[in-house]
């Protein structure tokens, strides 16, 4: 299915559709397999009333009990494979959205997980999808095979008797006036229900992200409240959606019970003054039962889809969340290849429409190559530089070059091949050691780790592990310190032997002696890297070829140590009071 086709905000319909679409042939046997087990039911009456006549008239029943009882197996062997059938054709359909979502997700932007809460996103994944499966066999099978059932039902009955099924009709249509009141009252309720299950979703994803501060700050039971409100009012919804589901069921049955009660006395009216023979009624009654499953199957069917479209509607708004395009994977740079140039012109950046911006025109050049440092106060903007050369966010104006060319025009997966990023909060993912270092680079060798373990000084770490690079490290890293999370992060970063590496405040976390062996480390790599820093500490600013002065969305000056400190008085200002030691 394509996911590109629904960001012009189809119905709801038309995406189940397109999930739909790979199936159909399967969905069409379910469908005719349930249709020949309607036919064989409906059968039944027919064989019915020639038993009654064959008993009226004194005759052997064998020929019809047999047909019954072939007609009876017959119905349940086809009604088994058909309900295998189409069940496993929905888990299909099931398995097709979750797919197409969880690839959706992966290339969602930045700015789109900015104002969405990530367990409301799981939850659609996970919850709304599991829906599609009832829609898919309920709905459209049952609205398929149900119509069909009906108008075939409907049509014999009028072969047997046209004045009988007219008033089975009129009792028919009374139900489906008061159908069409309840039936929107469930998709509102389904709606709610699932929302409260994405409300629930993004609580607990809040709570367990940061289970730690919830416990220390004693936050536990209004947590708790959260979550539990969240869970009533789903239960409070989905009760809602089960009553109107009720009655409308119910409604259907009574207008069956309703009608059976009309046939019964209009038709022995009928057959007391000879217009019909009991025959023929009792033929008619056995119809009328047989119209309560394609009419509870109509039904069902429509109450199904208000619940169903409820989350396809959900799906539907986390497939029109802004993403990047679906590119191939880009190959990583080989090695010995050039580093990159980096250059900012006049670049203006705001996070949303609605609120101030972050780059006031933002100017500076780095050449590939060696060491540069961003330095100035927390809010400067200096993070948002570097998330705007991943391409996490486009500049509202200006231009950011990489090698000249505008980061625009190039292909997405490729820019990001050649840049290495440590982000601020150096974050490890859950897993083994080895599989966040190899995150980036899933081809490096066992020669290529061993070094980059040895430079970020992990070596020593591993060796204690009783599980080794093996060792899981828990969520988010917890079971690591600090200072090993950043180190992970940064070997993470060089086993993709970037073309460009940036390192935002990637060695906050580190005692002395291991920020001054990185310290080392990252001087090393600079001699063949372009790398950019944003740190605190004064030894890694010294260090720097040139150091770029950010405050408040601006860059107020570009130089070496040595100068700024005489000529901005910002600069001299951080140096002497903000950075951290010359060396500890
Ligand atoms: P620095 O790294 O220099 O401390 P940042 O680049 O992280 O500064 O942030 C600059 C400004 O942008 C800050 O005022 C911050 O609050 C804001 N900001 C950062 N990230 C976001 C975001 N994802 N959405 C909205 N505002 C943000
Ligand atoms: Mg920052």
């Amino acid at each position: 299915m394509s996911i590109a086709a629904t960001d012009t905000g189809r119905p709801a319909w038309r995406l189940l559709l397109g999930y739909v679409r790979p199936h159909r042939r399967s969905l069409i046997a379910g469908a005719v397999l349930s249709l020949v087990t309607g036919a064989t039911g409906l059968m039944l009456p027919l064989v019915a009333r020639d038993l009654i006549d064959d008993l009226a008239h004194d005759r052997a029943i064998t020929g019809a009990l047999l047909a019954m009882s072939a007609l009876v197996i017959a119905n349940a062997a086809v009604g088994a494979l058909g309900s295998y059938v189409l069940r496993r054709t929905a888990e299909s359909v099931v398995l097709g959205a979750r797919r197409a979502l969880s690839s959706y997700l992966l290339r969602l932007r930045i700015t789109a997980v900015d104002r969405t809460e990530p367990g409301d996103l799981m939850a659609r994944i996970t919850s709304d999808t599991t829906l599609l499966r009832e829609v898919t066999t309920d709905s459209l099978v049952g609205l398929g095979t149900g119509g069909l059932t009906l108008a075939a039902t409907v049509a014999m009955m009028g072969l047997v008797d046209p004045v009988l099924l007219a008033v089975t009709l009129a009792v028919v249509l009374g139900a489906g006036t008061v159908l069409g009141v309840i039936v929107p009252r469930i998709n509102r309720a389904s709606r709610q229900a699932q929302d409260a299950v994405g409300v629930m979703g993004a609580s607990l994803e809040r709570i367990l992200g940061a289970l730690r501060t919830v416990k220390a700050s004693g936050a536990e039971h209004r947590e708790e409240r959260t979550l539990h409100e969240a869970a009533q009012e789903s239960w409070r919804q989905s009760v809602r959606a089960a009553k109107w589901s009720a009655a409308a069921g119910n409604t259907a049955g009574l207008a069956m019970q309703v009608a059976f009660i009309t046939v019964l006395a209009v038709g022995g009216a009928r057959v007391a003054t000879g217009a019909i023979d009991i025959g023929t009624l009792v033929a008619f009654l056995l119809f009328v039962f047989y119209l309560m499953s394609p009419i509870q199957q109509v039904v069902g069917a429509i109450t199904q889809y208000q619940t169903g479209s409820a989350a396809l509607a959900r799906i539907q708004e986390a497939l029109l969340l802004p993403a990047e395009p679906a590119a191939p994977p880009a190959a990583l740079p080989s090695a010995g290849v050039e580093p990159a140039a980096v250059a900012f012109e006049e670049v203006r950046f705001r996070y949303a429409d609605d609120l101030p911006y972050v780059h006031h025109g933002v100017t500076f050049a780095v050449p590939a190559r060696g060491m540069t440092a961003f330095v100035g106060p927390s809010g400067a903007g200096k993070t948002t530089v570097f998330s705007l050369i991943e391409r996490f966010y486009e500049p509202d104006s200006g231009t950011i070059t990489l090698d000249g060319r505008d980061l625009a025009d190039w292909d997405l997966p490729r820019l990001r091949a050649a840049i290495g990023y440590v982000e601020q909060d150096a974050p490890v993912l859950s897993g083994s050691l080895r599989e966040n270092l190899l995150l980036g680079n899933p081809e490096a060798d066992d020669d290529a780790l061993a070094r980059v373990l040895k430079t970020t000084r992990l070596d020593d770490l591993v060796a204690r592990l009783p599980d080794g690079l093996d060792t899981l490290v828990g969520h988010r890293g917890t079971k690591l310190s600090g200072g090993e999370r950043q180190r992970v992060a940064i070997a993470r970063a060089l086993l993709r032997r970037p073309r460009l590496l940036l390192l935002d405040e990637a060695t906050s976390q580190l005692d002395a002696v291991n920020e001054a062996a990185l310290r080392d480390t990252v001087a090393d790599v600079a001699r063949t890297t372009t790398v950019l820093v944003v740190a605190h500490r004064l030894s890694t600013v010294t260090m720097a070829d040139r150091i770029v002065v950010m405050d408040a969305g601006r860059v107020r000056a570009v130089g070496s140590h040595r100068e700024l400190v005489t000529a901005d008085p910002l600069y001299a200002e951080l140096a002497a009071t903000q950075f951290l030691g010359a060396d500890d």
